[in-house]
């Protein structure tokens, strides 16, 4: 039999599993119409398969169940259906319920305990609330990145507001300590933006730079920026190796800066903290 504080607990995550999906899915849609300046039409328009326009029956729009059903093809035209829209779906849900996990203290043994207090103290609600809204615009960023190579300035603004929120209300850092992450996170990547006069990377990269630097703080952006760096890494060897990468080709940093992210505001102990201990610092 499952406790009242069980039930709780897995409401909690179902709770935040689901949102993440909806979410996810609103993502999918909102990506390309912001990189197209199509943005209005996702309050009136209905969705359509991006290569025939057919409109999409309901049961088409469930997050990721819908791709699998339909084996990642358009039941109408038959047209592939990119992989991105179960990814992202996949990728927000995760996220959600990372920081889900983060700011919640479930698990502890406790069963008669009044049902109404326990979930209010098990849920940290204010840092939750924003670390969900932080890692919805890095998911965002990341998947724009991902598939446009820029980042959208109607996504890095808000984000930059957010973090700054973030930084004043919860963090358990000092303000010098994000000024200095901000320096540093957005420094790194302007030097090589004017060095290379925006070969080596974008714009957009200094602004995701900032943001990092701007909710992770001193000394953990230099966690946040190398594990970017490392997912890249792990990412493009494979294909190195097996000769599918084309001279040329370009390869998202920012979306990896933003999967470094979403680790960092999920991290229960800061990965910061987690490097410094492997190493044995
Ligand atoms: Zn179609």
């Amino acid at each position: 039999m499952m406790t009242d504080y069980q039930w709780l607990a897995c409401g909690f995550y179902a709770l935040l599993g689901v949102g993440g999906l909806l979410v996810g899915s609103l993502t999918t849609a909102l990506v390309p119409r912001m990189m197209h300046d199509t943005v209005g039409t996702m309050l009136t328009g209905r969705s359509r398969c991006e290569a025939c326009g057919v409109t999409l029956r309901w049961w088409q729009l469930v997050p990721v169940l819908s791709w699998v059903l339909q084996r990642g093809k358009c039941n109408h035209c038959g047209a592939v259906v990119s992989a991105w829209y179960p990814l992202t779906e996949l990728l927000m849900m995760g996220s959600w319920v990372l920081v889900g996990k983060r700011w919640s203290n479930w698990g502890v043994e406790m069963d008669d305990v009044l049902v109404g207090d326990v979930y209010v103290e098990m849920v940290s609600w204010g840092p939750l609330v924003l670390a969900l809204l932080g890692v919805t615009l890095a998911v965002m960023c990341c998947v724009y990145d991902g598939r446009y190579q820029t980042v959208d300035r109607r996504l890095t603004l808000p984000f930059l507001l957010v973090a700054g929120l973030w930084a004043g209300a919860y963090s358990p850092l000092g303000w010098g300590q994000h000024a200095l992450g901000v320096l540093v996170g957005g420094g790194f990547f302007a030097v090589q933006y004017l060095a290379s006069r925006g070969r080596w990377l974008g714009q957009g990269d200094i602004d995701l730079g900032l943001v990092m630097g701007l909710w992770v703080g001193w000394p953990a952006v230099l966690g946040a920026v190398w594990g970017g760096y490392l997912l890249g890494m792990l990412w493009v060897l494979p294909l190195w190796a097996m000769g599918r990468l084309q001279g040329g080709a370009k390869i998202a940093l920012g979306s990896f800066l933003m999967l470094s992210l979403v680790g960092h505001m999920g991290a229960k102990m800061g990965l910061w903290g987690w490097y410094l201990s492997t190493v044995g610092l």
